[in-house]
Order: structure tokens, then C-alpha cells, then sequence
């Protein structure tokens, strides 16, 4: 039976990916791909054989079509479902608006797709309707206006989805008029049956590939499956951050900002606003709340203080490996507020503030729980950290728990129990061996696939390291950063990503190269929102972005707007970053070697990430500049080489501009 599975799905789906297939047929540019339709087999495979598969696919594969025409299909054939999540919205736009719809449309597949979100994005008619109809408003003048523009989108919107009002609103409306789990009865809600959140949720029960982003995903299995509908088969494409997702997601955080919110959406005594104000209770017994928010105000007001004076009132990560580094004041106040709350719920007026009451008696419990885990350290192999960021009026003060390692229960929470799941990605192997990720996911049974890019790296693009350059640690490291930064974007005119780890670096670099090209247009990291800079950097053909983090990857410009990227070290993780600190010892502590097995890899893939910014389609060129000299004399350079592909290696940038002309003019590019 699995094998004229296999075959038809095999066959199935060469009539729209192969030679003369559907595809070719349609596709504007169409060109036939051996690596899309090797990987489209290996997705057959997988499926028909309920195999987990990891596949590299390099960029300009097409990745997408590949894994989507073979679940279509099998989707069809065996009525299964098939849930694909990505880590970017860019990836989940591009399958939604372009890949699917193309499918169903120009090669005529008939399925039905779905994008998921999470239940915040929807607007809560519960929750909408008692703030309109209150007397008391939470709301500020601005808000206030927002909300009453809502109540006209409410007549018309179908999705109820806040994402498709004509204005965003602020987060403070947003986060009383959204749905949110802890306030939602479900189907005992009068709304029920005119829901939006569960409206759509039902709806995804008649997709056959629900389209969703990793940490939808997470939030399903940590709610037993409450969140999105049954599947068969998972893909993770951008699969590389599947790690660091479940990391974050399983851990938790308490921060100074968010308990502000909690004890003013109870009650704010200088707006008087608050749950408490709406509510019927006599004034006896909002005293008594007011009174027991006021003491867990003071409360984690020492308590956030003594954490400055331990570490000063300015941005920092610090790790905390001390018990009860600080004395829990908060713990006990919050949790009397809890009592209090539940206490005088049935007071509160009707089913409405009840249900509200008991809901933020809780979030007062879960706070108080929260704090108590951080400075008990209770659970080995999780690791703690207060990180505090100084703004201008006030300085947030985080606290964090974070799980060290997700591998065991990965396993058996994920790949024990879908079969298959498939992950694939640009950046998933190092030194083309997925060692690495199986390790750190728990995947150690899956059928395994690399397929090199079919973009022609080796003559289009220059690959410039320099042996003799400064150790990135020494003295002259800025000053010759800064030389060769100046000296390539003047051969390339601009048109450059510089990408760094560094805060530090960029501002300087960015400051220097400010002074000497006043006709490009210098753009960095911090200095406007990410999707500005990037729309300033496709317009203007002259223009350098200097990215510290988030410019590394999931980030598209093709064509001439962008022909050189420069990285200017190797992006190994600052050892003393709390969660690197704690991996570092984990994997010592069992043995391993924390280096080799852990900062290398990771910096690896950061690497292969950032080289890929610069060819997004086949007539994409230009030169990737490494100025880190490790990268030939260290022995582990070796390991970030073998991971890249294979371009034109040059040992000077002096002739860039003419090389890069010749490619031009070999590709007919104008
Ligand atoms: S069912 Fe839940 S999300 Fe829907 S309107 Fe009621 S409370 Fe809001």
C-alpha cells in the first residue's frame, strides 16, 4: 500500500514540479530545478513512510513549492492535515500570497489553506463590549477615540482580526479588547457563537494545510492542543530556530512594567480606572483592594530597587546563581491581592466582572509563583537572569527562567508523537553534517538531504578574506575595520549590508563612514524601525546598513540595491551572555566540549545566515567580505568555509569595482 502511495504521490507531483510540468507551463521565467524536485521526492518519502526529514534546501531552490505540492497531494489522497510553521511573517506572507495562491490558481490544485494566529490578534466581543458599555473608562483621550472607530469596523469586519483595521491601535487598548486565554470562557461566553477567535479556529478544521509561526506552535502544545486543530505532519521551515522558540516559550518572565500593568488594570488610583471601578462593590471593599495594591506597589518598589542597588540603575544582563539572592517582598502581598480578588467575586456585580475577578486573582498568583521560582533556583539545568533596560523615565527591570536544553523533551513531546516532521531551512547544517541540530532539537531518526543552492556563487560572487588582517581583539582591529569597510563601499558605491554583532562597532563605524561619504546615505540599526530602514535602503542606490542583529537573516533585497555584505567578525556569542554562560557549563558538566559543540556552530549558522543576504535570485551578484582573520588561521575556520558555498575567492578588494562590472556585463545586466 506505502509504495503505490509513494508512487502516486511521486507522480502527482512531477506533473507540476518536473520538466514539462504544470509549472513550466504557467511560471513566468520558469526554470526547471533537479534540486526542487529531489527534495519534492524526499518530501514524498517522508510522508508516504511517516519518516521525520531534514533538508537544507539553499536558497533559490524553492523550497516551498517543494515541500507544498507533495503535502497537497497527500493531504488529498490519505485526508490528512498538514500544519506548516515558519519563523518570519515575511515566509508565512510569501506562502500565503504568492505559493498557495499560485498553486490553487495557475497549476488548478484544489485545497484549502489557512493562516493561524495567535488568539491576541482578535478582538473579544466580551471583553469589547464591557469596556464600551462601561461607565468608568480605562482609556486614555486617544484610546478612547480608537475604540469608539472600532465599535463602527465591529458592524462590518468579518475576521475581527486587529491586524485588518485601517489604524493600529496602541497596546494598551489592544490588551483590554483582545482575547486573551485566561479571560475567555469559551463556549459558556454569551459571544460564543459570533466569536471571532473561535470562528476561525473552527474554521481551520476544514484546511488541509494550516499555515502558522513557531510560536503558535509552541503555544498549542503547551495548551494540549487548544489552540490549533489536529495534524498529521508538521513542516518547520526557517527550522533553524525551532530551539531558541521552545526555549523562550518554556520559560518564563516577570518584569517591573508588566506587574504595573496588572495592579492598574485591578486598579489605577491616580486615573481611579481599573476592573475594581466598574464593578459593584461598596466602598469598603474597593478599599480593600486599593489598600493591597498599594502595599504590593510599595512592595516591588523595594523589591526592584534592591535588585539596582546590587547592580546599578543602568542596562545590564546579570545571571543569577544565588537563592534568594534578594528577599521576597512581593511573593505575599501579590498573593493576598489573589485572595482578595476571589474573595469579593461574587460581589462584583454580575457574571461579567466575576469572571474578570477571578482572572486576575489568578494573575496575581501566577506572579507571586513566578517571583518565588526566580529566587528559589529550584530546578537544575534551567538557567536565571535579570536583565534591566534604562530608558529615558524609567528603567525595566526583567526577570527570566529559561529551560538549558529542550532535546528530551522535544522527543517526546514533538517527534514521538507527529510523524513526520520535516525540517528545512537555508542554514541548517554544519560543515554539511546536521550533528548540531539533532543534538539540540532531539532528532536523531530522521532521513537526512543537503542540496547546494543552484545559484552560481562560484562566478558570481567575490569572496574577500584577508589572513594578514588585525585580530579582531587587538587595537587596530576598529581602525582597519573602518579602512577596508571605507575602501570596499567605494568600489561597490554603497549598495552594502555591514554586519556585526557589535552595538559598539556599528555606532562607531557608522559615525565614521557618516564623516566620509556625505553622498551615500548611512542607515543603521536602531536609527529608524527595521521595515524603514530597509524600504530607505531599496530606494536609495547608494545606501549602507549597518545591522547588529536582526538585519543577519529573514531579511530579502534582490537586485542591484544590494551588492556587498560585509561581516566584520565571526559572530560568536558573547561567552558571558547569561543563557551562553549557562549552556556552556551544561555541556561541560556532561562532558561535552562546550566550544566545538555549542559557540561554533551557532556562530557557524549566524554566519551561513548573513552571507545569504546577498543572493536572493540568479541575477543577484556583488562580493561577501569577511574582515575577521580567524576565518584562515584559526583551525575551526575551516569549519565556517566548508559551511558556505563554494565563490570566486579574491586576496584583495582593489579591483571589486572592475570584477563586479565584468560579471555584469557577462550576466547582460544593466
Ligand atoms: S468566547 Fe472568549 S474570545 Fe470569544 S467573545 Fe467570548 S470571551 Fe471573547
Amino acid at each position: 500500500m506505502f509504495n503505490s502511495l509513494l508512487e502516486s504521490l511521486i507522480e502527482h507531483t512531477e506533473c507540476v514540479l518536473g520538466e514539462n510540468g504544470a509549472l513550466s507551463k504557467v511560471m513566468e521565467g520558469f526554470e526547471f530545478r533537479n534540486e526542487q524536485v529531489f527534495m519534492a521526492k524526499a518530501i514524498c518519502h517522508s510522508l508516504a513512510y511517516r519518516e521525520h526529514l531534514i533538508c537544507e534546501a539553499g536558497t533559490g531552490i524553492g523550497k516551498s513549492l517543494a515541500y507544498l505540492v507533495p503535502i497537497v497531494f497527500w493531504t488529498q489522497f490519505e485526508k490528512k492535515r498538514v500544519l506548516i510553521t515558519t519563523n518570519t511573517k515575511t515566509l508565512q506572507e510569501q506562502i500565503l500570497k504568492k505559493d498557495i495562491p499560485f498553486l490553487r490558481d495557475k497549476c488548478g490544485l484544489d485545497f484549502k489553506a489557512q493562516l493561524a494566529v495567535g488568539s491576541a490578534n482578535y478582538l473579544c466581543l466580551r471583553r469589547f463590549n464591557a469596556e464600551i458599555t462601561s461607565t468608568v473608562t480605562l482609556f486614555s483621550a486617544d484610546d478612547f477615540k480608537d475604540l469608539q472607530e472600532i465599535r463602527r469596523w465591529v458592524e462590518y469586519t468579518k475576521s475581527g482580526l486587529f491586524a485588518e483595521l485601517p489604524f493600529i491601535p496602541s497596546g494598551n487598548l489592544q490588551s483590554h479588547i483582545s482575547r486573551e486565554r485566561d479571560l475567555c470562557p469559551g463556549r459558556k461566553c454569551q459571544h460564543y457563537k459570533e466569536c471571532f477567535y473561535f470562528k476561525a479556529r473552527n474554521s481551520l478544521k476544514e484546511a488541509n494545510i494550516v499555515v502558522a509561526n513557531h510560536h503558535l506552535f509552541f503555544a498549542n502544545l503547551s495548551t494540549d492542543g487548544n489552540v490549533l486543530p489536529e495534524y498529521d505532519a508538521v513542516v518547520f521551515d526557517e527550522g533553524h530556530n525551532i530551539e531558541e522558540v521552545a526555549i523562550n516559550y518554556l520559560g518564563s518572565q516577570f518584569s517591573n512594567t508588566g506587574l504595573r500593568w496588572l495592579l492598574n488594570t485591578i486598579y489605577n488610583s491616580k486615573t481611579g480606572k481599573g476592573i475594581v471601578a466598574k464593578s459593584r462593590l461598596s466602598n469598603d471593599e474597593i478599599g480593600k483592594i486599593k489598600s493591597q495594591i498599594e502595599e504590593c506597589e510599595n512592595c516591588s518598589d523595594q523589591f526592584f530597587q534592591d535588585i539596582l542597588s546590587k547592580f546599578g540603575n543602568t542596562s545590564f544582563k546579570q545571571r543569577i546563581t544565588e537563592k534568594y539572592f534578594i528577599e521576597n517582598y512581593l511573593s505575599a502581598p501579590l498573593m493576598k491581592l489573589g485572595d482578595i480578588l476571589k474573595g469579593l467575586k461574587k460581589q462584583a456585580g454580575n457574571e461579567e466582572s466575576e469572571f474578570e475577578f477571578n482572572a486576575f486573582a489568578e494573575k496575581c498568583v501566577v506572579n507571586a509563583k513566578n517571583v518565588n521560582d526566580f529566587l528559589e533556583q529550584g530546578l537544575e539545568d534551567w538557567v536565571y537572569w535579570i536583565e534591566s533596560e534604562k530608558r529615558m523615565r524609567f528603567t525595566r527591570i526583567t526577570l527570566n527562567i529559561n529551560p538549558i536544553i529542550v532535546a528530551d523533551l522535544l522527543k517526546k513531546m514533538v517527534f514521538d508523537k507527529t510523524k513526520p516532521c520535516i525540517f528545512t531551512s537555508a542554514t541548517l547544517a554544519i560543515n554539511r553534517k546536521y550533528d548540531y541540530l539533532k543534538d539540540s532539537i532531539g532528532l536523531n531518526d530522521a532521513v537526512e538531504i543537503l542540496l547546494d543552492s543552484p545559484f552560481d556563487y562560484k562566478n558570481n560572487v567575490l569572496f574577500y578574506t584577508n589572513s594578514e588582517a588585525p585580530d579582531p581583539n587587538s587595537n587596530e582591529y576598529i581602525d582597519y575595520c573602518d579602512d577596508m569597510v571605507k575602501k570596499i563601499i567605494q568600489k561597490t558605491e554603497g549598495k552594502a549590508f555591514i554586519l556585526s554583532t557589535s552595538y559598539k562597532l556599528i555606532n562607531l563605524l557608522s559615525e565614521r563612514l557618516g564623516e566620509s561619504f556625505s553622498g551615500y546615505k548611512i542607515l543603521k540599526q536602531g536609527g529608524a524601525p527595521r521595515h524603514k530602514l530597509l524600504e530607505d535602503f531599496r530606494t536609495d542606490k547608494h545606501s549602507v546598513l549597518l545591522g547588529a542583529d536582526t538585519f543577519w537573516e529573514g531579511v530579502d533585497v534582490q537586485g542591484e540595491a544590494l551588492e556587498c555584505v560585509i561581516i566584520t567578525r565571526l559572530p560568536f556569542e558573547v561567552p558571558d551572555e547569561p543563557t551562553v554562560q549557562a549552556k556552556t557549563e551544561y555541556l561541560e558538566k556532561i562532558g561535552k566540549n562546550a566550544f566545538t559543540d555549542y559557540q561554533l556552530p551557532r556562530a557557524v549558522l549566524m554566519l551561513k545566515q548573513g552571507f545569504g543576504r546577498l543572493i536572493r535570485s540568479k541575477k543577484d551578484i556583488g562580493v561577501v567580505a569577511i574582515l575577521d582573520p580567524r576565518i584562515q588561521t584559526r583551525r575551526y575556520g575551516v569549519i565556517f568555509l566548508n559551511s558556505l558555498p563554494k565563490c570566486r575567492n579574491i586576496d584583495s578588494v582593489e579591483k571589486v569595482d572592475v570584477m563586479l562590472k565584468e560579471i555584469r556585463e557577462r550576466l547582460l545586466i544593466k
